[in-house]
């Protein structure tokens, strides 16, 4: 006979799966609500409670929906990411993934920069410079985009960002060393699974430690919100492109990279569809 599962229990990721529910909710103060996250104060000090939601946003918040599970797929695929990279030496904030929606991440100081790493040409890059997508760029290219939602994130170059001070010059060669680290990793990691890593955007924050020295860490998320992802065999979209561009089938896109990767068992397709939807 299987364990009887308590209320709010879950077979997704056994041991740490508890739904949080509302009273979780209220009980934490919230610090911060982006587009497809919330940030609570964390139990201890100097950790965040990074909470995954399925409203999904995209050209500036024009375009939005709801994309059912997304939170849940997304908090497990970031981690699984997440922890990868931190077992071959990036620093990441990440700390443990709390229950189906809530991730324990390190309190950073953002830096005000989209990092955005390109292996193909798509996207923006694509309409910006009139090239075909799906062409195998001659080596990545890493570019920059300053955060800010009212000016919708423009391209800004190193010298925007040094003479601004977004960003040290010590600060960027960091970056762009541990983008290009990541890079190489995912791009491996996703081609073990038969998909193609197309392009994705990361971010990064300060980590100050008790002696007041500060490493560049990576934050944020890494999921199909994030990266393109295309099937390696018929360059079918497996990422947001799909919400972005109406092409259908979003859930079961983002489930099937999931499905991949190795973190979401059969059994499971019907539970993420649980967890509290703030909305
Ligand atoms: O739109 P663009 O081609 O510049 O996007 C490059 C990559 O960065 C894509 O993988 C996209 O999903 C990601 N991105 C993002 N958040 C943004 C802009 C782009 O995750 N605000």
């Amino acid at each position: 006979m299987p364990p009887r599962l308590a209320r709010g229990a879950s077979v997704f990721g056994v041991g740490s799966a508890r739904i949080p529910d509302e009273r979780d909710m209220s009980r934490r103060r919230r610090i911060y609500e982006g587009k497809a996250k919330i940030l609570f104060e964390g139990p201890e000090p100097g950790t965040i409670v990074q909470y995954f939601k399925d409203d999904a946003t995209a050209f500036n918040n024009q375009k939005r929906g709801t994309i059912t599970g997304k939170g849940v797929l997304n908090n497990r695929i970031s981690e699984y990411i997440m922890t990868k990279l931190g077992e071959i030496g990036v620093p990441t904030h990440f700390v443990r993934r709390l229950n189906m929606r809530e991730q324990l991440i390190k309190q950073v100081e953002i830096i005000p920069l989209e990092v955005v790493v390109r292996n193909v040409v798509a996207g923006s890059l694509a309409q910006r410079l009139g090239l075909e997508e799906g062409t195998a760029l001659p080596r990545s290219i890493i570019e920059f985009y300053y955060k800010n939602d009212k000016l919708g994130d423009p391209m800004v170059s190193e010298e925007h960002i040094t003479a601004f001070g977004w960003a040290s010059t010590q600060d960027l060669d960091d970056i762009m060393a541990l983008a290009l680290r990541i890079n190489d990793f995912m791009v491996g990691l996703f081609l073990g699974v038969g998909i193609r890593l197309i392009d994705f955007k990361i971010e990064f924050g300060r980590l100050y430690d008790d002696q007041d020295m500060m490493r560049i860490v990576l934050a944020d998320e890494i999921s199909p919100d994030s990266c393109r992802l295309w099937d390696l065999k018929t360059n079918e979209k497996m990422d947001k492109d799909r919400f972005r561009r109406d092409l259908g089938g979003v859930e079961e896109a983002y489930q099937e990279v999931a499905r991949r990767l190795g973190i979401l068992p059969e059994a499971n397709v019907q539970d993420i569809k649980g967890g509290t939807s703030m909305h």
